[in-house]
């Protein structure tokens, strides 16, 4: 039924659900509404005939006939496209290697890294599983990507150098081109991570929050000391590094 019929505060209301329309109607109208299917009038004139005479049910029937011409009661739902064809084409993943963080940040989404379970760190396995997915379902997509993501991804590094290898392996065999993204918070950006970022030409997203005192107040590590000295060095290495290319330094403001 698309129409839904309740009293409230002494109101009868008719709510049609494919209009959006409310109708405040009276007693008699919300009887008849209990009966009526749109189109069985002689059905409500016989089951309310003790309550009502036959002059004022027709009468209600007639207003609701006129509603439901003007499509405000019993209107037809729309055809609504959906939204994911029966065979969607995938490309891009976002490759939560880390459900752990060495940040425990003041407005974290994801729980401090934990997404509110356990923490953990994703295996190779489940990664490559991942992103064969992603070649199999990219139909004839040439360019895709892959973002390694948490909590913190650098907290699984070796796992991280393992699907990359594997990505530039299967995207060749599969004649693809994957574009791969690392978001970090930057605590674990040390020389040797970098150095393997920057050969496998991936991108860096970067956290900051800002002047130190803010970072400090609103990024700080496990044990509840500020994060920015550590961050701050290792960012900027990190951009020196590559020439000032292929990275976004992003801010979260509260
Ligand atoms: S670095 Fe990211 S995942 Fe870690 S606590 Fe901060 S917002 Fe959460």
């Amino acid at each position: 039924m698309n129409i839904h019929s309740f009293s409230l505060n002494g109101m009868h209301i008719l709510l049609d659900v494919n209009s959006g329309a409310v109708h405040v109607v009276d007693e008699m109208i919300s009887d008849i509404m209990n009966v009526f299917d749109g189109g069985n009038d002689e059905e409500v004139l016989a089951s309310l005939a003790e309550q009502y005479s036959e002059d004022e049910l027709r009468e209600a029937l007639a207003e609701l006939h006129e509603l439901i011409a003007a499509e405000k009661l019993f209107t037809p739902a729309l055809e609504v496209p959906p939204t994911f064809k029966a065979e969607p084409i995938l490309k891009s993943l976002c490759l939560h290697v880390a459900h752990d963080c060495n940040l425990r940040c003041r407005y974290c989404f994801a729980g401090t890294g934990d997404f509110g379970h356990s923490r953990g760190l994703m295996s190779a396995e489940v990664g490559k599983k991942a992103i064969d997915f992603l070649l199999e379902k990219s139909g004839s997509r040439r360019h895709l990507e892959i973002d390694f993501f948490g909590g913190e991804p650098l907290m699984n590094f070796e796992v991280v150098k393992e699907l990359t290898a594997y990505v530039r392996r299967r995207e060749q065999e599969a004649g693809k081109e994957v574009k791969l993204t690392l978001t970090t918070n930057a605590v674990l950006l040390r020389d040797e991570e970098l150095r393997f970022l920057n050969e496998e030409g991936i991108s860096l997203v970067l956290s900051l929050d800002g002047r130190k005192e803010v970072h400090d107040y609103m990024r700080p590590n496990a044990g509840g000391n500020g994060s920015y000295e550590t961050v701050m060095s290792n960012i900027d290495k990190a951009i020196r590094s590559r020439n000032d290319q292929n990275y976004y330094l992003r801010g979260t403001f509260t």
